[in-house]
């Protein structure tokens, strides 16, 4: 196998500050993230750290290299079942705390996962592969949630409604609807949980976290930072292992009352189903197929560079990722070129080093699933820009791609590719743009590159998306909700709504208030 070549003595000093030096060696990193005792590598029942029952294990690869970082256990039904109880039983205490009380602890998981945002970050890029810059930023925008749910967590306000009768008072309470299950992804190993987490947490409700096995060491070190905040031992459990028995054991307990998921939509899809038995409440965010509309009106620049954060973040593994550029016939040449030229620029290589832009997809499943993409594109008459074939350091790195003349026949543009490649497809009228864009079952995000207003209003209400940006490319931030239309899921996480998902609503009504 191909080894991704580190250069430099400097290096290998496990105590380098990063501000000054973002290069390092991936074994000095782990040493660097042992040291700072985030290493974590057994799941977390009941605030014990906890080895799987059977004493199996699963290694945790970086995708850059192909070195086992380490192993974590791999749990199975009875630690969920533990984990379970542990969070049931944790309810009873958490939820009655009060708001303020709830809110300090969260906020103190913020300031400590700031505090330890590079021991997070390096963790993130050695089990995930995105460049360590990209990682701090993941680090700010998922403490970034805690800290948003801590002050959110006293704005859970009721309601009295004016009652039908003179002797009546009529009132809604919003309580929290209790064990949540939370199942994350790997293309964001601490952002998609703390979105989850945090307003959970916030207004009561326990958790249980299965992280992906890709990448469970940012959730276990986030979690290991939970408990020195005071967060306490029950809230939140982590358990890593067996997906389908994982969340077999969380679908089908009764004491678990919702179930939250961020994934594909196949995944999603099943555990809808499996949720219907005990009723459970259901919010999933799941696969997209983003359009991205350039008008013949764009400004150039700012359409170039829009498009290149929002399709090449995180090597195109996002579900808000570019998947389909849609570029009027009047500016595709020009945008072609000065958008193929912009991605050139693009540096490919271990996350860790400095400069590098690109990192490596997460595994060979995902470097297939590319070259299939473009077979069946090229076949089908669009031709290679740029890139289209693996990159030569070897492993799941590929060379970032631009394809032009894609059609909707093309693979490419029906699905996702959650990778480094960018489809240009050809559209005459606005009309066309949204007709192209809005034809597919997916609805998270869209992008519009326009200089007018109206038509930025026009477009952005015809388009059956929950996420629109206008002139930018990257739109995620925690104060904005975010999902999707259609089949891209269901709820909005983050923001004020956000924490809707978390709470029932009480109606009571007090009667027979007789005069004195
Ligand atoms: P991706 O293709 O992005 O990895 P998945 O939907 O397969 O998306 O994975 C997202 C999360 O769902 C991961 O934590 C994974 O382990 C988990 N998962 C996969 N299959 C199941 C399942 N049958 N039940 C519960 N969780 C699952």
């Amino acid at each position: 196998m191909h080894r991704v070549a580190l250069v430099g003595r400097h290096l290998l000093n496990p105590s380098l500050v990063l501000h000054r030096q973002i290069s390092m060696e991936p074994r000095a990193a782990v040493d660097r993230v042992r040291q700072s005792g985030l290493l974590k590598t057994q799941g977390l029942i009941g605030g014990k750290w906890t080895d799987a029952y059977d004493g199996k294990t699963i290694e945790v690869q970086n995708p850059a290299t192909g070195d086992i970082i380490t192993s974590v256990s791999d749990m199975g039904k009875k630690e969920t079942t533990d984990a379970i109880s542990s969070a049931y039983n944790t309810f009873n205490s958490w939820s009655k705390l009060t708001a303020s009380e709830r809110s300090k602890c969260l906020r103190k998981w913020y300031d400590l996962m700031i505090s330890h945002q590079e021991e997070l970050a390096l963790l993130m890029t050695l089990e995930q592969g995105k460049p360590l810059k990209e990682a701090l930023g993941e680090v700010a925008y998922g403490a970034g949630f805690i800290e948003f749910f801590a002050e959110e967590a006293k704005r859970i306000y009721g309601d009295i409604i004016p009652a039908t009768l003179a002797d009546r008072r009529l009132f809604v309470l919003k309580q929290p609807v209790g064990v949540v299950g939370a199942i994350t992804p790997w293309n964001f190993p601490l952002a998609m949980i703390t979105r989850k987490v945090g307003p959970a947490l916030a207004c009561g409700c326990t958790v249980i976290v299965k992280p992906s096995e890709y990448t469970p060491l940012t959730a276990l070190a986030a979690a290991e930072l939970s408990l020195q905040a005071g967060i306490p031992p029950g809230a939140l459990n982590v358990v890593v292992g067996n997906a389908s028995d994982i969340g077999d054991t969380l679908l089908q307990s009764t004491k678990v009352r919702k179930i939250t998921f961020t994934g594909s939509t196949a995944v999603g899809k099943k555990l809808l189903a499996g949720s219907a038995n005990t009723v459970k409440r259901v919010s999933l965010e799941l696969g997209g197929n983003a359009p991205c509309i350039v008008f013949d009106d764009a400004d150039l620049d700012v359409a170039v560079k829009g498009t290149l954060a929002a399709k090449f973040r995180n090597s195109g593994q996002t579900c808000v990722c570019a998947n389909r550029i849609l570029v009027q016939e009047g500016i595709y040449e020009k945008f072609a070129n000065a958008f193929a030229k912009a991605v050139q620029n693009l540096e490919v290589g271990n996350g860790l080093l400095e400069g590098i832009a690109q990192g490596p997809l997460i595994n060979a499943a995902a470097l297939e699933k590319v070259e299939t993409f473009i077979k069946d594109a090229t076949s089908k008459g669009a031709n290679v820009i740029l890139g289209g074939k693996r990159h030569s350091l070897g492993m799941t790195f590929y060379e970032p791609t631009v394809l032009g003349n894609v059609n909707d026949e093309m693979l490419v543009s029906r699905e996702e590719v959650f990778g480094p490649v960018a489809p240009l497809l050809r559209f005459k009228t606005e009309e066309d743009a949204i007709r192209m864009a809005n034809d597919t079952n997916a609805g998270l995000a869209a992008y519009v590159f326009t200089t007018s207003i109206p038509r930025s209003w026009r477009v952005t209400e015809a388009l059956e998306y929950g996420l629109v940006g206008v002139n930018e490319g990257l739109i995620s931030t925690e104060v904005a909700p975010f999902g999707g239309y259609k089949q891209s899921g269901l709820g909005r996480e983050g923001s004020k709504y956000g924490i809707d998902e978390y709470l029932e609503l009480k109606y009571v009504c007090l009667g027979n208030m007789k005069e004195a």
